[in-house]
């Protein structure tokens, strides 16, 4: 006996009611992808694929099983996709295979430290956690395949699903363009839940948005000794500790108030003993620039000043910015063009209102490697809501997500690119035949 299955039921109202009206054919005409975000038959799928990977976080280029998962759901939505790239990265394509293509980012990593949540989906690898919304921003950009797929013979172009490995220092994404997939791609897109936010708004901004980071290491060297006998030494611990007063006086007195930079010495490592003058001293720090300029002129000088500050010391020290460990991480500079049009579609998605400007931030974000290499635009999207509770910050143990902001990510992203490809395809004309080489 046939059973009755409501899935295909649902399938069939759900498409004819996205089919009812010519779609992405004129900005105009385009529905509230939000509405159908919400459906359960979205929602509810984008929360059992955050939950699954919640569950089974995997650090920077270590994303195998997450990497397996969303082959898997695209193999379930029937979108073709290029693995491995950058190790755990998948590469997925909807819409014509044609130009125009526009670009959807997520990265997939999680951090290294113990969930303290207690809840049925809990991490259950010890000392790994998502902590910082990635296990949401994957289940988001699938959640926007499910939708764009629904819509893939309207689509005017292709829309390129990137999920990144490695975000969390790693520089996931700089491997990401150095593979070569993005070169076609006209503008790339890429959000960030906030737990600070009220759930559904957005914020962004024009221009620079977050931060270049770097990181530097020093060994200042001397001559190790007696403590009561400096004379016989060269005191190494007296000259790092000047080296990092002068490092201070960079930004306090070279740089110009109005451009933000940060230079802070986080790490100290030296001597053993209350009597002993070490042989050396290892300090280790962070920087920080808002501009690409700024950023390569503040790393010339904590150079100049370390080794300038140690030799006043009689001490020799080498620097070393760690770029084969930690890639130097770029400003996160949003176009301005782009900006425009992110304001109009968000508004029409999530109401004008909700669309919000944001202070540039001195966190780094590797979505910069992406917008070094094409236009690009990074968001971020709210989660919080006060009513049911307030929400810890991102990188804490107690770190949550409202998973009723999984389909404003989804829907988002989604309109962001069908409307974009609407907007190129107006602006230049296709090319009969030009096949993307990649597909
Ligand atoms: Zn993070
Ligand atoms: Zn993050």
């Amino acid at each position: 006996m046939a059973s009755f299955n409501w899935n295909n039921l649902f399938i069939i109202i759900f498409s004819c009611y996205l089919t009812a009206t010519p779609i992405f054919s004129d900005s105009n005409t385009i529905p509230n992808l939000l509405d159908l975000a919400k459906e359960p038959q979205v929602f509810d799928w984008m929360v059992d694929i955050r939950r699954k990977i919640h569950e089974n976080p995997e650090l920077g280029y270590e994303e195998f099983e997450t990497s397996k998962l969303i082959r898997a759901k695209l193999d379930e939505l029937g979108i073709p996709y290029k693995h491995p790239v950058a190790v755990t990265g998948v590469i997925g394509y909807i819409g014509t295979g044609l130009p125009p293509f526009v670009a959807l980012r997520a990265d997939m990593d999680a951090l290294l430290m113990q969930e303290s949540v207690e809840w049925e989906h809990k991490s259950k690898v010890a000392g790994k956690m998502h902590a910082c919304g990635h296990d949401a921003h994957v289940s988001m950009l699938l959640g926007a395949a499910k939708i764009l797929k629904y819509h893939e013979k309207d689509l005017q172009g292709t829309v390129v699903l990137v999920f990144q490995p490695a975000e969390e220092g790693g520089a996931g994404a700089k491997k990401i363009v150095d593979a070569g997939l993005l070169e076609n791609v006209s503008a790339i897109f890429g959000l960030h839940i906030v737990p600070d936010m009220p759930l559904g708004e957005v914020a962004s901004k024009s221009g620079p948005m977050s931060a270049g980071c770097g990181l530097f290491e020093a060994t200042i060297s001397g001559r190790g000794g007696h403590a009561a006998l400096p004379q016989h030494s060269i005191d190494p611990i007296l000259a790092a500790s000047n080296v990092i007063v002068s490092l201070q006086h960079i930004v306090s007195r070279e740089i110009d108030p109005l451009d933000s930079q940060v230079v802070t010495v986080g790490m100290f490592q030296g001597g053993g003993a209350f009597n002993v003058i070490p042989d050396s001293v290892t300090i280790g720090g962070t920087f920080r620039a808002f501009s690409s300029e700024s950023f390569n002129q503040l790393k010339h000088r904590i150079e100049q000043v370390i080794t300038g500050q140690a030799a006043v010391q009689r001490c020799n020290a080498t620097v070393s910015f760690l770029e084969e460990l930690k890639p130097l991480i770029p400003p996160t500079v949003n176009n301005g063009d782009l900006h425009d049009y992110f304001r109009s579609v968000a508004g029409s998605v999530i109401g004008i209102n909700k669309v919000k400007g944001v202070e540039q931030m001195t966190g780094s974000e590797d979505f910069a490697f992406y917008q070094e290499a094409l236009p690009g635009y990074f968001f971020l999207l709210g989660m919080e809501d006060v009513s049911v509770e307030r929400l810890p910050g991102a990188h804490s143990p107690y770190y949550k997500v409202n998973e009723d902001a999984l389909p404003y990510g989804a829907a988002l992203h989604a309109s962001l690119a069908a409307k974009y490809l609407v907007k190129l395809h107006h602006e230049v004309p296709v090319v009969e035949g030009k096949y993307y080489d990649e597909l």
